[in-house]
């Protein structure tokens, strides 16, 4: 079956309505923000998208993608790829409603998501910004696959970053973050 590109952006009060499921892809030309940061492996992700309304009559916007990548390792700046994978789940609130000024109470589950003027929301950009939240802040490869060794980096500049390494690992980061 043909692929499809999923719509830039959808109104999610009507796509919800209609229990809109897309099933479609991004085309990598079109995730300009994440290629400045990586390399792009894939020619098109797959990305799948669920719009309904709950139980406490919010509309959602729900969805996933992944997407292969090449990162610079900084440890030995050479390449190393990984699968960056995102699930989401977003409701959509009205431009200039922020969750303080709100009178509905927003579930901890839901990430919020303005509406621009038209009452739409940008699908594409909403993808690659959830990627963009899931790569590893710092990129470095497993100690055993690295170029360079630990014992080098004992007498090398790139030390610091090592330490960090040992600190804490950057998936943790993101994980709380993304609370
Ligand atoms: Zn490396």
């Amino acid at each position: 079956m043909q692929k499809m590109k999923i719509p830039i952006s959808i109104e999610p009060a009507k796509a919800a309505l209609k229990r809109m499921t897309i099933n479609g892809i991004i085309v990598n030309g079109e995730l300009s923000r994440l290629a400045e940061v990586a390399d792009v492996l894939d020619e098109y992700l797959d990305v799948a998208i669920e719009c309904g309304i709950d139980p406490q009559e919010l509309v959602f916007v729900r969805g996933n993608a992944s997407a292969n990548l090449e990162l610079r390792c900084q440890r030995c700046g050479n390449g190393i790829k990984m699968n960056v994978s995102t699930e989401f789940l977003y409701t959509p609130v009205r431009r200039g409603r922020a969750a303080e000024e709100s009178d509905e109470q927003i579930p901890d589950a839901y990430e919020e998501i303005e509406l621009n003027e038209f009452g739409e929301i940008n699908l594409v950009q909403l993808v690659e910004d959830e990627l963009m939240l899931a790569l590893p802040i710092v990129a470095m490869h497993e100690p055993e696959d690295c170029s360079i060794t630990e014992d080098d980096m004992t007498f090398g500049e790139l030390a610091p970053e090592a330490m960090d390494e040992e600190k804490s690992n950057p998936f943790d980061i993101l994980k709380n973050l993304k609370k």
